[in-house]
């Protein structure tokens, strides 16, 4: 019987009016004082009105069909985003080749979609920030609009079939959630000035069949189970069906609690063990979240609050992410907007740090932005340790190098446990490549590959998605060690790497240890000029025919029995690698693809056939005198 009045009562909260399941009119009230006394928060509103205005006079019609996946919009042979000269033509800014149709126009729709959800959004807010109903007016026709298309648009997946997981408006369930959370809010917002068959039309042919496309297809522990959650959540918000709000909430399988009881590990790093997913995870969770607590539900949890930290724990000096795993990198300021809600909710000092370097022009900053921000520094200066994720950081005040060892990930896993990633004299040297569009063959070639790693691979293959595990970890006043094996990447091999980072020198020792003979090649990625202390040969053709091996060009060899040395050279910066002697040790250097695939980056590969062998190797920075 209690369980039942609450229920009422938080069913009334959401039905009350001023309850707009973004936000509340407390909240723009709030919101409002702020635009008037922080001028920070007074652009955000200016630029809000300012693009409503905008909106009213060139928004797009709403598209007569569907759009397609973002990642196709990739050149197919060198992997570079390609640049929309019109709705019809999409050229290759590296081999400048021009592409025509689909699914290069259907990414164009794709995006005429997201920009109407996201407009009828600002539109509702401006109509409750400034009164004037032509804004609410131009909202509920695009709701309307919709609602007039929507269900003869056809199902479609990334590849155009009719099946389930494929979407109406977009082309993934994925992307049809990221397109609907604003549809709803923007409902939210404008339908007390729309009449009843509007609404109707709006809730029965927009919003319900939406959410029952998103719903028939059923994931797990997964950041596009999130996106779907919210979805799901804010329609039965916003309509009154308490069945899509528990489903989204508490599905033992799948809903938010469950999303994140087992999909945020201890350390509070999202189990994809990728900072962009762990981001993307952070952006589909605050809508429902939010709704909720509007409606009188606090899935407000410290698990919940975890996911902020993660990424302070494991940013380099710069804010920047190491962009291990299926990662377009993303530096901690861009995250920004995430932080400000966060920051208003558990009011923790370190979320404000991170928004007083920021000029906090997010529409996030003026609906939840508390008008004063501590300040300091952002990223901790003491090495940390993940370990249940399987990440560390070590720090010393002139060296920062992160370290995974841990969990593969999933489907967004990339095979290079024991890969360093090294910043170090003011920059990033040790690089991991992150990811580019999925939809070109180069990001499973390159991207996925061990080699485009700064770990060892063996026999020219790639490891296996298997986890790694921490050995040791110890963090004293002069230096921090950690020690993390790989035993099952590789059949029969055992792969241990040891880290002492002391000042402005990394110690790192990799020992691969096999009763049968193998190649091992240990590499290492990074920008700058690279020279060494061997007379290196140019060799025809790629470093090898697969497994990644195929986009190292410009090879050039040598053979050394030496202790010898490698070097970057970039700005005033020196990264330079004293390799141990080893007699028979092959080197190879390279060009291989970096972050954006038209850029190639100097490689090292340093090879050796033995049944066991040890990488003796030491990275020292330092900044150069003029
Ligand atoms: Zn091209
Ligand atoms: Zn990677």
């Amino acid at each position: 019987m209690i369980a039942l009045a609450l229920w009422i009562a938080s069913w009334a909260v959401q039905a009350a009016p001023g309850n707009y399941l973004l936000v509340d009119e407390a909240a723009l009230q709030a919101a409002q004082r702020k635009a008037e006394s922080q001028p920070w928060a007074g652009r955000v509103l200016q630029q809000l009105l300012s693009g409503a205005e905008q909106a009213l006079r060139e928004l797009p019609p709403v598209p007569e069909r569907g759009g397609q996946w973002p990642h196709w919009y990739s050149c197919p042979r060198d992997g570079a985003t390609l640049q929309t000269i019109s709705d019809t033509e999409h050229r290759c800014p590296v081999c400048g080749t021009v592409y025509t149709g689909d699914p290069y126009d259907a990414v164009i729709i794709y995006r005429v979609h997201n920009r109407l959800s996201r407009a009828a959004r600002d539109l509702g807010l401006a109509f409750r920030f400034t009164g004037r109903e032509e804004f609410a007016q131009r909202a509920a026709r695009i709701l309307t609009d919709y609602a007039d298309r929507y269900r003869s648009y056809p199902r479609h997946n990334i590849y155009g079939e009719d099946k389930i997981g494929g979407a109406k408006a977009t082309a993934q369930t994925l992307d049809e959630s990221v397109w609907l959370i604003p549809l709803a809010w923007a409902y939210a917002l404008v339908r007390e000035t729309m009449d009843q068959e509007a609404r109707e039309h709006v809730e029965n042919d927009l919003l319900l069949p939406a959410a029952d496309l998103i719903r028939e297809h059923k994931m797990g522990i997964h950041n596009i189970q999130c996106w779907k959650n919210s979805a799901v959540g804010l329609v039965g918000l916003v309509t009154g069906r308490k069945e899509l709000v528990d489903e989204a909430i508490e599905d033992p399988e799948r809903g938010f609690r469950a999303q994140i009881a087992r999909g945020v590990t201890a350390d509070g790093l999202w189990w994809e063990g990728s900072l962009g997913y762990h981001y993307y995870t952070m952006q589909a969770l605050w809508p429902l979240a939010e709704a909720a607590r509007l409606a009188g539900i606090d899935l407000y949890t410290d698990r919940y609050r975890s996911l902020f930290d993660a990424p302070l724990a494991l940013a380099l000096p710069n804010g920047d992410s190491p962009g291990f795993n299926d990662s377009a990198g993303g530096n901690l300021k861009s995250a920004a907007p995430l932080y400000e809600l966060a920051y208003a909710r558990w009011g923790e000092p370190a979320y404000g740090r991170l928004l007083s370097h920021t000029s906090r022009d997010s529409l996030e900053a003026l609906l939840w932005g508390l008008p004063e921000v501590p300040e300091g520094p952002i990223v901790p200066t003491q090495s940390t340790l993940l370990p249940e994720a399987g990440y560390a950081v070590l720090r010393s005040p002139m060296m920062t190098v992160a370290v995974r060892f841990g969990m593969h990930g999933g489907g967004h896993g990339h095979p290079d446990k024991l890969n360093i990633v090294t910043f170090g004299a003011g920059r990033l040297f040790g690089l991991d490549p992150g990811s580019i569009n999925y939809g070109v063959p180069l990001h499973r070639e390159w991207y996925r590959s061990t080699i485009a790693h700064n770990t060892v691979s063996v026999d020219e293959q790639l490891q296996a998605n298997k986890d790694g595990r921490l050995e040791h970890w110890e963090v004293t006043e002069e230096e921090t060690m950690l020690a993390a094996s790989a035993h099952t990447v590789y059949p029969g091999v055992q792969l241990t790497r040891t880290l002492r980072l002391r000042g402005a020198q990394l110690q790192d020792r990799f020992e691969c240890v096999s009763e049968r003979e193998h190649v091992y090649d240990w590499a290492f990625h990074a920008e700058g000029r690279l020279t060494t202390s061997l007379p290196l040969e140019p060799r025809d053709g790629q470093l090898g025919a697969d497994n990644g091996y195929q986009h190292i060009q410009n090879v050039a060899a040598a053979v050394t029995d030496e202790a010898w040395w490698a070097r970057w050279d970039a700005g005033e910066a020196t990264l330079i690698l004293h390799f141990a002697a080893e007699p028979g040790t092959q080197v190879f250097t390279g060009l291989a693809p970096g972050r954006n695939p038209a850029q190639k980056v100097p490689v090292l590969v340093v090879r050796r056939r033995a049944r066991s062998t040890t990488f003796e190797v030491t990275h020292e920075v330092s900044v150069r005198e003029r």
